[in-house]
């Protein structure tokens, strides 16, 4: 069975249709999907049974809640979701004071691109998500948050997977994020991260969406991110800055560059020099925004760097002109944090 997330809304139309419904159905059942209504049985607008042969010919979701943990933090919350084939994934919601509620999705299964310092890459591509599976994610914390009167409110592509690596499903996701007649989630409140597939960030850029693009960079050269990166084999880092300032130069938008602190590996002041003159070799400094991610526990046996010296890297790429954060990311103690998203496959 289909899930109604993986419809587009011709297709529901199409099928409301061939059932002798009116059209204007596929916009109500839209509109449920989007605003966290858990079932086709709780739509009381919807005659009982259209809702019968719904619930029997489609499925309300893709995704199944199998697991949930919460922070210690008080806010973070990690939740494994069961697929239909019974691959699994894991997808973050990370609130803040009551101001925003961020959550964080997957794109595939497991992940390709075998990053030395990451959980998920560790695990190897099992498969990419549909678009559906991807937004089902969000749909899942929206009926969490309902309850209470609350909303998704921004989104960031930095769970499993590399959404590059998953492009057409990631995009249509993307879409109907951004559309108001579904989630209506600004696309300045979504952000994309990628460990710098080049040619898809090309066509990103022409898909005229004004959404966040994060690019994992995490070394100042081809030495040192070639050793944690493999995928730096393909585009090295030249190339890679020079596709960000044609991003930049395309969308308008600034771009933030993701850099794990990896001790003794790329945290040293000359490194911070380093990566301010490779930006600067392609683009306007102001364009972009470095964070910094101390890394958090996972393969490789990488430690962070003491807490000076981070301070003493972020300073010096201040002093070069590159705006820098160093962010701490949250809930660790349920192995939410970056990278650290992992599932044992059966
Ligand atoms: N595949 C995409 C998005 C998912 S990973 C990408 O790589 O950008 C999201 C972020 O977490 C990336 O910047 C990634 O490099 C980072 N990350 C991976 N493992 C980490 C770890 N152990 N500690 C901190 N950040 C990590
Ligand atoms: Fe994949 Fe991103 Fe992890 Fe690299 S850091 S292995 S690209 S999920």
């Amino acid at each position: 069975m289909r899930p109604i997330s993986d419809l587009t809304e011709a297709e529901l139309i199409a099928w409301l249709v061939a059932r002798g419904e009116p059209r204007y159905r596929a916009a109500q059942l839209r509109r449920h999907m989007a605003r966290g209504a858990s079932s086709f049985e709780s739509l009381t607008d919807i005659p009982q049974e259209l809702r019968r042969t719904l619930a029997a010919e489609l499925r309300w979701s893709s995704v199944e809640p199998v697991a949930e943990a919460a922070s210690a933090d008080g806010e973070t919350r990690k939740v494994l979701l069961r697929l239909a084939d019974g691959k699994s994934i894991e997808s973050v919601l990370m609130p803040h004071h009551g101001e925003r509620n961020a959550v964080c999705i997957s794109t595939q299964a497991g992940c390709a691109m075998g990053c030395a310092f990451c959980a998920t890459g560790e695990m190897g591509l099992q498969r990419n998500l549909t678009a559906g599976e991807i937004v089902d994610q969000v749909r899942h914390w929206q009926a969490a948050l309902s309850a209470s009167g609350e909303r998704v409110s921004h989104v960031v592509y930095m769970g499993m997977g590399e959404p590059l690596h998953n492009y057409e499903p990631t995009v249509a996701s993307l879409r109907m994020l951004a559309d108001r007649t579904l989630f209506g989630i600004s696309p300045r409140r979504i952000t994309v991260s990628t460990c710098g597939v080049v040619n898809r960030m090309d066509a990103l850029a022409a898909e005229g969406l004004p959404i966040n693009l994060a690019v994992s960079l995490h070394g100042p050269s081809d030495g040192v991110r070639g050793e944690i990166m493999p995928i730096n084999r393909k585009w090295g880092v030249e190339e890679l800055l020079a596709a960000c300032a044609r991003y930049v130069a395309r969308t308008k938008r600034r771009i933030t560059l993701e850099y794990v602190l990896l001790a003794g590996v790329n945290d040293a002041e000359p490194q911070a020099t380093e990566l301010a003159a490779l930006v600067a070799r392609h683009g306007r400094l102001a364009d972009f925004h470095v964070n910094l991610i101390p890394v958090n526990a996972g393969p490789g046996g990488f430690r962070r760097p003491k807490a000076e010296r981070m301070e003493r890297f972020a300073a010096a790429l201040e002093e070069a002109g590159l705006a820098a954060t160093l962010r701490i990311s949250k809930g660790q103690d349920i192995l939410a944090g970056c990278g650290q998203l992992k599932v044992e496959q059966r």
